[in-house]
């Protein structure tokens, strides 16, 4: 079949306005470039991914492969997830956080991302502003808009530990603002917030009567002597007005199985699961199954992960920290480091002069094959972000290349 010759206004007209307004992500983006170099056979070191380099416990593996010979695993299932994963969520969130919920304040997903695009979807009409301190994972701005929001950032930096403040917050509220997105542990920072100031914003944030959608994916991936606090746990005056989003992903070696869920008064979860209805249906139920078994189990495997985190948090800051014109807080949480690259722009690198941390991070993966994301995509330039999800050595021979590579720099 032959089409007619495509011209910009056709194609503008082909795709909605809504979706050709996406980015795609360029977290993933990145990752698939280096992967494809890999595959070319290219020593690329990659810190660009978001996920754990561990493999998922066994226990988990096994109880998914028992749900694949299970007939009622073959069928649909209640769009809300299954009752027995609902009701150990419910427990595993008072085990992890203290947040008292019903079974039926739980919404299964496919992933953190499904969570946060229903929570969107279902609190925001358009216009509906959306505080979002920045740095910000790149799904939140992305995920707003599709649901007709507008997202307000509210800049950080490396001075306050990318940590917001209520002043802050304030300044950048309006008679239009609903939402209020809080992240701790942060991705791309790896800012923990400390339980006061998690309180402080709380009570804020229900003061103005806004509501707040809070990330807790990364609740157990904290160092030192960094302590996760869940937001309606410490405003308990929020509850009624609180999206908790959380998921699998991180805290098991999980990204693949796509299980998350949000938290939220039961009206919110209703709507939110008969939007779900018409997308998606009930996520995969053998993957429901691994969810159940890592949920339900202790917290062993996130223990060892964890330790080998720490180890190479502290690694890749004290190898950074060496690296002339590069500065980075000490994350506390997640598997990051963001460290910011403004004084190395500018300066001459191997015979260009990077201006922005995108240049700087293509001229980084094509001189010394080390793929890592530029703070372009987190709302934030002059920054780089690098995953500590990667194997030791792999970390050393990685961040060695930055400090030669960024050692050459010259005005
Ligand atoms: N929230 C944050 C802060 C994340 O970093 C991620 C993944 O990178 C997610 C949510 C979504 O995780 P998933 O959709 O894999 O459960």
């Amino acid at each position: 079949m032959s089409h007619p010759p495509s011209t910009p206004a056709a194609e503008e007209r082909r795709i909605s306005a809504r979706v050709s307004g996406i980015t795609e992500s360029a977290t993933l983006a990145i990752d698939a470039k280096a992967k494809a170099l890999q595959a070319d056979g290219r020593p690329v070191v990659v810190f660009a991914a978001g996920e754990p380099d561990f493999s998922t416990p066994a226990h988990v593996v096994e109880a998914a492969a028992r749900a694949c010979k299970d007939p009622r695993m073959h069928r649909y299932s209640p769009t809300g997830g299954l009752p027995e994963l609902r009701e150990a969520i419910a427990e595993k969130t008072r085990r992890d956080s203290g947040l008292l919920v019903r079974p039926d304040e739980v919404l299964v997903t496919n992933g953190g991302k499904q969570a946060l695009y229903e929570a969107f979807a279902t609190l925001l009409d358009p216009g509906d502003e959306v505080l979002l301190p920045a740095p910000y994972w790149t799904t939140y701005p992305e995920s707003i808009r599709l649901a007709g929001g507008v997202p307000v950032p509210v800049r950080t930096d490396e001075t306050t530990g990318y940590q917001t403040s209520v002043e802050r917050l304030e300044s950048a509220c309006t008679d239009r603002t609903k939402v209020l997105v809080f992240v701790s542990p942060s991705n791309p920072s790896g800012a923990v917030y400390p339980p006061d100031l998690v309180a402080e914003i709380g009570r804020w944030a229900a003061d103005r009567g806004l509501w707040v959608v809070t990330d807790e994916i990364y609740e157990h991936l904290v160092y030192a002597d960094a302590v996760f606090a869940s937001m309606p746990v410490q405003v308990p005056a929020l509850r009624e007005h609180c999206v908790v989003v959380n998921g699998v992903a991180k805290t098991y070696a999980m990204t693949g199985w796509r299980v998350g869920w949000l938290i939220g008064p039961a009206d919110v979860v209703a709507a939110a699961a008969s939007l779900q209805s018409h997308a998606t249906s009930n996520v995969a139920n053998v993957s429901q199954a691994a969810a159940l078994a890592a949920v339900s189990g202790d917290l062993s495997a996130v223990a060892a992960m964890r330790e080998a985190f720490d180890r190479r948090r502290i690694t890749m800051t004290k190898m950074l920290a060496d690296i002339p014109g590069v500065t980075c807080p000490e994350p506390r949480g997640a598997f990051y480091c963001y460290p910011s690259v403004k004084e190395v722009l500018g300066c001459k690198l191997r015979g260009r002069r990077p201006t922005t941390s995108a240049e700087l991070a293509e001229l980084i993966l094509e001189e010394v094959e080390v793929a890592l994301v530029p703070g372009e995509a987190f709302g934030t330039p002059g920054y780089l972000r690098l995953s500590y999800a990667l194997g030791d050595d792999d970390l050393s021979e990685g961040v060695t290349r930055l400090q030669q590579l960024i050692g050459e720099a010259h005005r």
